[in-house]
């Protein structure tokens, strides 16, 4: 006669499925953490919320561990200063300690805060396969009233770009001119490979009419952009998870393995400096990051 406490063998099967999946999901959450993707206050939040999903049922310690900087005789004091015990899951987490908890990640890491008296000069950047080119393209196309500054580049036409629409598209002596002259707002050199940079002429014109503009650009740029005109607003886009970056670089097919392998190293080090930004927008639906980043500008 069968056990009546053991499950039948269907049930054991998918339950462990269940929890195979469950503990995929909790790595890749650790690893979007780790990765600084998410912010840890955003995995707590999503803790919270549905305590019975994975990041609900993630533990105190995996959670503290996943943070950067975090060894485990650290987190062993944390848990001991903020009164936890080690065993405790997120979801499971008192009122107390969910406020002890989030104080404490705030002093930590810092979320952002944008400064004041920023101007109407948005400029757009993130890590590489991020999906920057597609929003600033949303808001061309949806948000007229803001002007997507044209780019100078050395690097040659893609089918269907159009010069003076897509990039100026210039050769190195060209290139050479316009940094000559003062002409460029910023510059830089892209992926070890050619040569961006903004004109600065059409930007200051369109901000004298009032007009916002935005500016899609690399992250060496953007640094440029705040020591140059400091009143800038600096915007971050992020993937949702790290695994949705990297299946975007991998979609896109358009650099072979050792360049892709490159690539992704470049956004681990791009994403590390967000903290220099005013904000994070997550790329998770082109139109309404779009209309986040538009809004912005009001
Ligand atoms: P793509 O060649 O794919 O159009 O652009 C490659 C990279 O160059 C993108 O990351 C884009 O943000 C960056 N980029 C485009 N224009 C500029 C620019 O004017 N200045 C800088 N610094 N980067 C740019």
């Amino acid at each position: 006669m069968a056990d009546s406490r053991t499950p039948p063998e269907v049930d054991r099967v998918a339950a462990s499925r269940r929890a195979v999946a469950a503990r995929r999901e909790r790595a890749a959450l650790k690893h979007d953490v780790a990765m600084r993707v998410i912010t840890p206050q955003q995995l707590l939040q999503r803790a919270f919320d549905a305590p019975d999903e994975p990041a609900g049922a993630m533990r105190i310690t995996e959670f503290l561990t996943a943070l950067p900087a975090i060894g485990e005789g650290k987190r062993d004091r944390v848990l001991a200063e903020l009164e936890i015990a080690p065993v405790k899951r997120l979801g499971g987490l008192g009122a107390r300690q969910r406020a002890v908890l989030r104080e404490w990640l705030d002093t930590r890491f810092p979320p952002l805060t944008p400064r004041s008296g920023r101007s109407r000069l948005i400029v757009l950047a993130g890590p590489t396969a991020v999906g920057k080119g597609t929003v600033a393209a949303h808001i061309k196309e949806h948000h007229p009233e803001i002007l997507l500054s044209v780019s100078a580049t050395t690097r040659a036409p893609r089918p269907g770009e159009v010069d003076g629409e897509h990039y100026f598209f210039v050769d190195d002596a060209g290139f050479d001119r316009l940094v000559a002259e003062g002409a460029l707002l910023e510059h830089a050199t892209v992926h070890n490979a050619f040569r961006y940079g903004t004109p600065r002429a059409p930007i200051e014109k369109a901000l004298a009419d009032g007009r916002t503009v935005l500016l899609e650009i690399d992250l060496q740029g953007a640094r440029q952009v705040r020591a140059a005109a400091p009143d800038a607003t600096l915007v971050f886009l992020t993937p949702p998870s790290w695994d949705e970056l990297v299946n975007r670089l991998v979609g896109r097919g358009t650099e072979g393995d050792e360049e892709r392998a490159r690539r992704l190293k470049t956004a681990k080090v791009e994403l590390a400096a967000q903290g220099e930004f005013d904000y994070r927008v997550v790329n998770d639906d082109v139109a309404r990051a779009a209309a986040e980043i538009a809004a912005l500008a009001r």
